[in-house]
């Protein structure tokens, strides 16, 4: 199904038109391969889009871009994180490179930016009816999971060209992966607006620029290529897009650290619920991020991007384009306890000894498969029975204990700036000497994180320097607070410690 695509001498045309005494490109005219490319960037989780962005830089020997606010602050933030601030590796993995939930569509893709690897095959526990897709993870029993039963999705998708168990994939080789193939142009404007190549929307786009006369634009041919293709089995566990609202009833409560003088806010002193949940940020797909900021990002300009898929004509969209205005985390890369409402869905495997097939005499026969067979669904499987995921985010990979990427309990300090570090006593004290202010300057407030809260620190982590003084500015003007010392800590505030002891000793 891929080989027509993955030839690596496939190029994408593209006409370029530039307004030459202002020395800047107006359109791109190209085909649908170059609009799904653009639109692919939707799906693509935040940490995705930092680490392909300094990778760049970094070949091209330029200093780390510094276009994305303070949430590239979050994601080095995560990589300095120890061994003992998380459960295992993989929690750190998940965070700074999330799956595409959109990973076996864009593999389809005749040029795909995203390097992620592929998510691995599934691993299943029989005796605990359990399963995962991280190939690191010892099962709730202690054993490795090493069994790879048959992917029955796998099989039919592959004999099929589509596979009906997964409710955005089409033959994209046929009918395109987001917009449809039919042989027609798109012009690509310079904020990223995109609509199909005609006269009149060419005519109508060029006088809405203010070019009435023509004859400044000049306009060159060029092709882009992609250095390599890598050919991506599609993915049968991603892609899955249900809604499972979070619960809007999380209290996440978090100490802010004001400086008067100066009005802004230094740190917020926090548990581990606000630093998974900030970190989580990472990944969410741009798509679902401007979803979520009501198409008010303000980021570049995606948000024309988004507006284009939102109002491009069916007739020039196949089905998969909706799930880039909403793309979802993939399952088991969110935060339980957050406060927004970001879809989530709880991953589920049926396993079965063989599958039902037609049987001329007894209408189907059950045919066993060594090594047994999965399926999303639990039709045609014999002695089926339902799987669940291991969760890795916790000590013994049950969810009983509460996931989240962080060990817990812990206290962090979250930087105006983003820089997360987690706070024992020792760095406590170096962290306020590091700020170098009179402690008298300080104001501490306790805030409870709202929805509301929590979407305006989203949309100052991507657009400000200075993302809780931004964010939160519209939540701190509440009636001051006296610091409740017994509050719902588990760890004794540092913070608190000190407003008491003027002089502790590390
Ligand atoms: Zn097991």
């Amino acid at each position: 199904m891929h080989s027509a695509m993955s030839s690596q001498q496939q190029q994408i045309p593209l006409r370029i038109l530039i307004d030459k005494p202002n020395n800047k490109v107006v359109a791109v005219e190209s085909t649908k391969d170059f609009v799904d490319t653009l639109f692919s960037f939707l799906c693509l989780p935040l940490a995705t889009i930092i680490r392909l962005l300094t990778k760049r830089h970094e070949q091209q020997q330029q200093p780390p871009p510094s276009i994305l606010g303070s949430i590239t602050n979050l994601y080095h933030s995560v990589e300095n994180l120890t061994p003992n601030d998380v459960w295992n590796t993989v929690c750190k993995d998940m965070l700074l490179c999330p799956r595409n939930p959109c990973e076996s569509l864009c593999s389809k893709l005749l040029f795909n930016v995203d390097d992620t690897k592929p998510t691995p095959k599934v691993l299943v526990c029989n005796s605990c009816n359990k399963f995962t897709t991280f190939p690191t993870l010892d099962c709730v029993c202690g054993k490795r999971m090493e069994h790879v039963p048959g992917d029955l999705d796998l099989e039919r998708k592959g004999k099929n060209g589509n596979n009906n168990n997964t409710n955005v994939n089409v033959d994209a080789a046929k009918t395109g992966v987001f917009v449809k193939e039919n042989g027609s142009l798109f012009l690509v404007f310079d904020d990223l607006t995109v609509v199909p190549s005609s006269l009149v929307t060419s005519m109508d786009m060029m006088l809405q620029l203010g070019y009435s006369d023509l004859t400044h634009l000049e306009e060159y041919t060029c092709d882009i290529g992609k250095d390599e293709k890598k050919d991506n089995p599609p993915n049968p566990s991603a892609s899955a897009i249900g809604v499972k609202v979070a619960s809007a009833d999380t209290k996440m409560e978090v100490k802010i650290v004001q400086s008067k003088s100066q009005n802004k806010v230094l740190f917020a002193e926090s548990t581990e619920d606000f630093v998974d949940f900030m970190f989580s940020l990472l990944a969410i797909p741009l798509g679902s991020v401007i979803k979520l900021l009501n198409g008010n990002s303000l980021i570049g300009c995606v948000d024309n991007l988004y507006k284009s898929v939102e109002s491009l004509h069916s007739s020039w969209c196949t089905e998969s384009r909706f799930v880039l205005l909403n793309p979802g985390i993939v399952p088991q890369f969110g935060c339980l306890n957050q406060p927004l409402n970001i879809p989530d869905v709880e991953p589920t495997y049926y396993y079965g000894t063989g599958i039902y097939e037609k049987d001329n005499h007894y209408g189907r026969k059950g045919v066993p498969r060594s090594g047994g067979v999965i399926s999303k669904s639990d039709h045609d499987i014999v002695s089926v029975k339902r799987l669940t995921a291991l969760d890795p985010r916790s000590p013994n990979r049950s969810k009983e204990d509460g996931t989240g990427f962080v060990k817990r309990p812990a206290l962090y300090a979250v930087g105006d700036d983003l820089r997360v570090r987690p706070l024992s006593a020792d760095s406590c004290l170096y962290y306020l000497k590091d700020l170098n202010l009179p402690l008298d300057d300080l104001e501490v407030k306790v805030i409870s994180i709202s929805e509301a809260a929590a979407l305006s620190l989203l949309g100052a982590s991507l657009t400000s320097k200075q993302t809780l003084t931004t964010g939160l500015k519209d939540f701190l003007d509440v009636p001051r607070q006296e610091l409740d010392l017994a509050s719902k800590y588990t760890q004794t505030s540092q913070l608190d410690l000190l407003k008491h002891e003027p002089n502790p000793e590390p």
